[in-house]
């Protein structure tokens, strides 16, 4: 049997709703929330006014309390035995989001063993088959196959295959699956 295609992913933006916590701190700041089209192509943080929300990723506890992305769960649980599954996220800027990232993933992804766990501060360190990520940066030094995660930041980026959510996902890798079949046969 052939190894395991190697899927890389993302998790702020793909697993963890972090664009969320940024909107609702700028909300605070501010007393609305921005629009849809203020933040077609940018972070909250790139709003006028907006820089030092993203100071708030120094704090301690941050990256702890984030929504799971809807379906993330259940699909990462599905590829997780059919490939060689990791999670690679960009944290050694805040400190603080070393623990959190840890903890939070304890939490709603248990099944993940922590040997396929990465914690890195530029992800062109890491190899694979395939890399789900929302940040065209991170796709642009990959040597595999990257899949650009729907985002409203990333709006106008169009040189990778975008995934709008887990459902395409999954659906994306059962056509691989059913094409590394046929080449088998
Ligand atoms: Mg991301």
């Amino acid at each position: 049997m052939n190894k395991m295609p190697r899927i890389v992913v993302d998790m702020d933006g793909v697993l963890a709703d972090t664009y969320a916590k940024f909107i609702d701190r700028y909300e605070a700041s501010f007393g609305r929330r921005p629009t849809h089209e203020e933040l077609l192509g940018r972070k909250v943080y790139d709003l006028e006014g907006a820089a030092d929300i993203r100071n708030a990723m120094h704090e301690k506890g941050f990256f702890r309390d984030i929504a799971v992305i809807p379906g993330a769960v259940e699909v990462m649980r599905e590829l997780y035995d059919k490939y060689e599954v990791y999670i690679v996220s960009t944290a050694s800027e805040f400190k603080h989001s070393y623990r959190d990232k840890w903890e939070w993933l304890e939490e709603h992804f248990p099944f993940i063993n922590f040997q396929r766990i990465v914690f890195c501060g530029d992800k062109h360190i890491v190899h694979g088959d395939y890399m789900i990520d929302d940040k065209v940066g991170n796709l642009a030094g990959f040597n595999g196959t990257g899949l650009l995660f729907d985002a409203l930041d990333n709006h106008y980026d169009e040189e990778y295959h975008r995934v709008h959510d887990w459902a395409e996902v999954r659906a994306d890798f059962q056509s691989e699956r059913e094409q590394a079949r046929a080449m088998e046969a």
